[in-house]
Order: C-alpha cells, then sequence, then structure tokens
C-alpha cells in the first residue's frame, strides 16, 4: 500500500505568488492554522517576474488620480466586461495595499518630494504604477516572504514551533481538491524531491495558482503555469469564467529562438519606448480604435509632448490597452512590414532625455536580458519584439467580496480568479489584484472555517486512493505516449488555432485537435523513479492544460464578436449584446472521463452610482439601448 503523509490545517493556499502570500499572511493573521503550497521553490512564482509596476490611484506624480478614474480605466481597458464590483474594490483598495506593503518594507522608487513614484503604463490616465526599477514584483515577493518569517517569528516566541500556525510546502505539487458532501475537505499533492504524497485535511482551500500560459507555444509563463487551479477548480465541482479571454503581450522577445516569448515590459513604452516596423515608421498613430480617438495623440510630436506636459496632450498610441497594441503588431508583421526575425522594432535609442546612462537606470532588467539573452545593447540598438501569451483574465467564479468560488470551502484569488479584468487586463492592476483579494480570500476562508464550527468535512479514503492511482497511472503504462511530444502538439494547436486572431473553421479544427490529444494525454507513460521526475510532472500537467484549452477554444468559438483578448477575424466588431453575457464553463458527463459544458450566463447590470461615473457618450459605445441611464437613451 503506498504510504501517504497526513496533517491538518485550518486553510490550506495553493501558490506562493502574491495572492497566495498575501491569502495565508490574512488568514493567519485571522488566527488560522495556515499552509502554503508551492509547486516551485519559494519566491519563485510569476510574481517575482513583475517588471513594471503595481497600479494603485494614489496620486503621487498626479494628483488628479483617483479610484474613480482608476475604476475607469480598468472598465474600459477591459471593455465593459469586468465584473463591475471587483473592479471597484481594486480601485478602492490598491492604495491601502501598496501602503502597506511599503509598512512592512517594501523599498519603492521616490519622486522626488520623497513620495512612492508612479510611472504611466498602457491605458492609464494617470501615471499610476509604483515601481521598484523594472524589478517590482521581487520586491513585492521578497516583502511579504518577509511578512511570513516576521508571523513565524512571532509564532516561535509564542508555541515555540515556526510553523505553528503557518508552514510553507516548497516544491509540492496540489493533484486533487478533496471534496466530502459537497464541501472542500483537504488536498492531495506529492512533493517533487521525493515523489511522496500527502494529504493535507483542511475545510477552507485558496486556490492561487496563477496562470495557464504553457498551453501556449509562445508564452512569457514559465514551467508551473499548467492550468492546475482551473482545472483543480472544475474537477472539484468550480466554474471557470469567459476562458476566451487570453491576453497577448505585445511585446515578447522574438530572437534568438531558446528565448522567443521572453516579456520585454511594458515600462519600456511607458518611459518613451516607441515601435517601428520595417520601413523605420511609427506605425501605431494608424491603429488607434474608434472608441479611443479622443484620448490618443494623432501625431509624433503631440505624443512626445504628452511625457513632461500630460495635461495639454494626448497620450502616445504606444500606450494603448495591450490587446490594441498586440493586434497592430501582428497585423505588420502580417503585411510584409515586419523586423528580420518576426517581430518589429521597439526603441529607446535617443528618447531619455539622460541617454544611455538613464536608460540603464531606468530599465536595468531590460539592458541585461538584452545583452545577456540577444546581444543587443538597448541603449544603442532596437529590439526585435512581438506578441507573446501572456496572461488570462477567465478563470475561476468568485464572489466579489470574499472570493468564495462555488464549491463551499473553495476560494480564489490572483490571476486563476476570474472578472476582475474583463475581457483585457491593464498592465501593473495584476499586482494590486493579488493584494486586494488575496487578503480578501484569507479573510474569506478564516470566516468560512469560523462559520463550520466543529463541523469539518473529512476526506474519503476511496477519494485519496482515486487519486493515488491516477498520479501513478503513467508509470503503469508501457509503451505509451511520451509527455513531451504531446504537450508540444498541443502548444502547437493552441498557438495556431487558438491564437490572437481566430476564425469559426480553425476554432472547429482545434476542437477536434483537443479531442484526439484527450485520448493521447490519457496514454501518456514514464519512466524512472518518483523523485525528481520531471516527464512524469508534466504527464500529470497535462491533464490540467488540457482541460484549459478546452475551455478556452469552446468559448472562443461561441462568442462570436471580437472584444479585449478576443479577436475573431469572422466577426470583427464588438457587440453591446454580447457584452451582457458571461460564458462558464464547468465540468460534466462520466467523472472519469468530464468533458466542458458551456453556459452563457447574463452579466449583473452595474451600479447606479458606478455607471455615472461615465460619460453618456462613452456608455453609449459599450451597452445596449436598455441598458443606458434614461437620459442618455433620451439623447439617443
Ligand atoms: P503566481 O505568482 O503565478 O504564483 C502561482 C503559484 O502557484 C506559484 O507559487 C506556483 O508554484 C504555484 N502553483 C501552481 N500550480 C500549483 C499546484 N498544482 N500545486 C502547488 N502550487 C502550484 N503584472 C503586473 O501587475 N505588473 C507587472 O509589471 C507585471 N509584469 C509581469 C512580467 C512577467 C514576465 C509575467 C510573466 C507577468 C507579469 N505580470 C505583471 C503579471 C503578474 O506577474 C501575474 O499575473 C501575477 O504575478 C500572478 O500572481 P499569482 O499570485 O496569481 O500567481
Amino acid at each position: 500500500m503506498t504510504e501517504i503523509e497526513r496533517h491538518s490545517y485550518d486553510v490550506v493556499v495553493i501558490g506562493a505568488g502574491g495572492s497566495g502570500l498575501r491569502a495565508a499572511i490574512e488568514a493567519r493573521l485571522q488566527g488560522k492554522k495556515t499552509a502554503i503550497i508551492s509547486k516551485s521553490l519559494l519566491g519563485k512564482a510569476h510574481t517575482v517576474m513583475a517588471e513594471g509596476g503595481a497600479a494603485a490611484a494614489m496620486g503621487n506624480v498626479n494628483p488628479n488620480d483617483n479610484w474613480q478614474v482608476h475604476f475607469r480605466d480598468t472598465m474600459r481597458g477591459g471593455k465593459f466586461l469586468n465584473n463591475w464590483r471587483m473592479a471597484e474594490l481594486h480601485a478602492k483598495e490598491a492604495p491601502d495595499r501598496v501602503w502597506e506593503l511599503e509598512h512592512w518594507g517594501a523599498l519603492f522608487d521616490r519622486t522626488k518630494d520623497g513620495k512612492i513614484s508612479q510611472r504611466n503604463f498602457g491605458g492609464h490616465e494617470y501615471p499610476r504604477l509604483a515601481h521598484v526599477g523594472d524589478r517590482t514584483g521581487l520586491e513585492l515577493i521578497r516583502t511579504v516572504q518577509q511578512k511570513v518569517v516576521a508571523l513565524q517569528q512571532e509564532d516561535h516566541r509564542e508555541f515555540g514551533d515556526y510553523e505553528a500556525r503557518l508552514k510553507v510546502w516548497a516544491e509540492t505539487t496540489v493533484t486533487r481538491l478533496l471534496v466530502q458532501d459537497g464541501k472542500i475537505a483537504g488536498v492531495f499533492a506529492y512533493v517533487r524531491e521525493t515523489g511522496r504524497f500527502v494529504v493535507l485535511e483542511a475545510p477552507a482551500v485558496v486556490l492561487a495558482t496563477g496562470g495557464i500560459g504553457k498551453a501556449f507555444k509562445v508564452t512569457s509563463n514559465s514551467w508551473e503555469y499548467t492550468g492546475d487551479g482551473h482545472a483543480l477548480a472544475l474537477l472539484a465541482g468550480g466554474t471557470l469564467l469567459n476562458m476566451e479571454f487570453v491576453q497577448f503581450h505585445p511585446t515578447g522577445m522574438v530572437w534568438p529562438p531558446s528565448v522567443k516569448g521572453i516579456l520585454v515590459t511594458e515600462s519600456v513604452r511607458g518611459d518613451r519606448g516607441i515601435l517601428l516596423n520595417s520601413e523605420g515608421k511609427r506605425f501605431m498613430f494608424k491603429y488607434i480604435p474608434e472608441v479611443f480617438k479622443d484620448k490618443y495623440a494623432t501625431t509624433p510630436e503631440e505624443a512626445d509632448r504628452w511625457y513632461d506636459d500630460p495635461d495639454n496632450n494626448r497620450r502616445p498610441p504606444e500606450l494603448l490597452p495591450r490587446d490594441e497594441v498586440a493586434r497592430a503588431i501582428n497585423t505588420e508583421v502580417k503585411e510584409g512590414r515586419g523586423s528580420p526575425h518576426g517581430g518589429v522594432f521597439l526603441t529607446v535609442v535617443g528618447r531619455m532625455p539622460g541617454g544611455a546612462e538613464e536608460i540603464k537606470r531606468r530599465l536595468p532588467a531590460m539592458h541585461h536580458q538584452f545583452k545577456e539573452l540577444a546581444d543587443v545593447d538597448i541603449t544603442s540598438e532596437p529590439m526585435e519584439v512581438g506578441p507573446t501569451c501572456h496572461y488570462v483574465m477567465g478563470g475561476v467564479e468568485v464572489d466579489p467580496d470574499t472570493a468564495a468560488a462555488l464549491v463551499p470551502g473553495l476560494f480564489a484569488a490572483g490571476e486563476v480568479a476570474g472578472g476582475m479584468h474583463g475581457s483585457n487586463r491593464l498592465g501593473g492592476n495584476s499586482l494590486t489584484d493579488l493584494l486586494v483579494f488575496g487578503r480578501r480570500a484569507g479573510m474569506g476562508a478564516a470566516e468560512y472555517v469560523d462559520a463550520l464550527g466543529e463541523d469539518r468535512p473529512a476526506p474519503a479514503q476511496e477519494e485519496i486512493d482515486r487519486a493515488v492511482a491516477e498520479a501513478l497511472a503513467p508509470f503503469e503504462r508501457e509503451g505509451g505516449e511520451n509527455p513531451y511530444a504531446v504537450h508540444a502538439e498541443l502548444q502547437q494547436t493552441m498557438n495556431d488555432l487558438v491564437g490572437i486572431i481566430r476564425t469559426e473553421e480553425e476554432l472547429k479544427q482545434a476542437l477536434e485537435a483537443l479531442d484526439k490529444l484527450r485520448t493521447r494525454v490519457a496514454n501518456v507513460s514514464v519512466q524512472g523513479g518518483h523523485g525528481y521526475n520531471p516527464g512524469w510532472h508534466l504527464a500529470l500537467d497535462l491533464r490540467n492544460m488540457l482541460i484549459v484549452s478546452e475551455c478556452i477554444a469552446k468559448a472562443a468559438l461561441e462568442r462570436t464578436e471580437s472584444r479585449g483578448g478576443h479577436t475573431r477575424e469572422d466577426h470583427p466588431g464588438m457587440s453591446a449584446e454580447w457584452r451582457k453575457v458571461n460564458l462558464v464553463c464547468r465540468l460534466a458527463g462520466n467523472a472519469d472521463d468530464p468533458r466542458v459544458e458551456l453556459k452563457r450566463q447574463p452579466m449583473e447590470p452595474m451600479r447606479e452610482d458606478l455607471i455615472a461615473l461615465f460619460d453618456n457618450d462613452e456608455l453609449k459605445k459599450y451597452l445596449t439601448a436598455e441598458e443606458l441611464p434614461a437620459e442618455a437613451k433620451d439623447a439617443a
């Protein structure tokens, strides 16, 4: 019989990025015995890779900024498909979460008068991103990890045990949520180093597992981002919202091939970088869409004046939301005006008043990245860049205030949660999303545990046995498929058929290909021992990537309009009718071979005081006639 270690907690948090650590801190502050599980080493999460900064309307650089402006920008960026309550909570609470970080020891860059400095970013009306050079995520993670250690030291003083109320399970991967009588009862996981299995019993679980990028071939995401949390939620009976919305960041490296997809931060454009095609033309002026026409400069002269005089000039079109810039680059390349390696040029050469030294000071990580990986000196040469799969807006359907998912005891925060960013996330909004909703998820989980009292569900042995059998199955199949080959085919399918521009025909082809891949995923086999066996781990991750890919392709086929991170060549317009619709995925059918089922769910109408924050002329671009406020209807 397989030996299984068992432990018991109040709250288990899956993921040690910004949202997971913030959730765990909150659960522990509420007095709950909390475990943090991380597939990779502690400190190595996507959050650490975040470069540009954390968006919060603190008004340090432009005092006109406030939560209402931030809310409007977020809704516009998401093309009004955002869960407006989440966007409201985020805009209101983000400044407090950034100040809290500072209170816990984060050292942000400063303005001349000593305030936290804030930089410009795409889609944000005012300079809003609190940052530490282009290494903001590193500082965020360092700070919350330090807070975890401080709490562990407190517990050591009180209980003589550092891990009495906060334990980190590093390099441990959850493969199943355990559910009893419809409620969360714990998690099943394996430890990478030894391959041994563990069951952590807990009535509340917070999913904070990040994104899904590894389902695509060209991505800025690293190996851990295989959609585990999304799939775990579905397998436990939860639902996913609007999975068709995948963000392709406009600027990933395109050369050399070994680094294709690695991110080139938007700060490059926020700090005066411009995009040029092979003819040397600053092409973004051509691509300003109708809904943004009055907000973006139409000449290079006005765009350049904006950096020093934002009150009297409109923004450069390089700072349009990401979906717009990514599509523009795609078109330039497709129409034959691309760079030698299939991207376009992004340059800061001669653009900063302080010359090469200022470039190195403001963009140290980018300078280092291009020098080391591509032998390009960005102080004297342009970068070659192109779109890369970066972020998933779709995710676990949650209650905005408590982060509770549909399954009692399950919570989700950060990139794995859906709703907050609508059809397109603004840069910088993720880091504050992690902090705002990480805290709320920790609080929601603690309150749920309190309400449950002594009546805690216990995991059933048969369910644990099934999880063991599922995890060991790849060792038991002889002569099956190679997981790496199956993964490569899945990624190619998603890249080619469910990528940045989509059509009905290609999406149907994708669903057929994914159906065939289902049989192959079920037949992957691996060899070797259980300790540090990457082939085995990939074999287990494939289940999750396949489920998530099916959700994305199905929802993309269903939504016959183009909005944010979902562009249908055969349905190019944005439809006010579709804005009222959320697409919700769940698993249905045979538990051993479940299928993704898709449902249209009406969007809850926006609260009146929030609608009143927008001009009627703008609302008419997004809402149906019957949704418009009375005076706008009259004028229409
Ligand atoms: P992550 O930080 O991705 O952490 C996920 C955690 O879950 C990890 O610890 C992982 O090991 C764990 N995990 C996953 N699956 C399992 C499992 N099965 N079992 C156990 N553990 C598991 N956003 C901004 O706002 N500003 C920026 O400047 C910015 N720059 C970015 C730059 C890059 C290169 C990238 C990739 C993203 C950037 N983003 C930025 C986006 C942002 O960093 C991410 O969306 C955010 O960090 C996600 O945080 P998270 O807490 O949801 O998850």
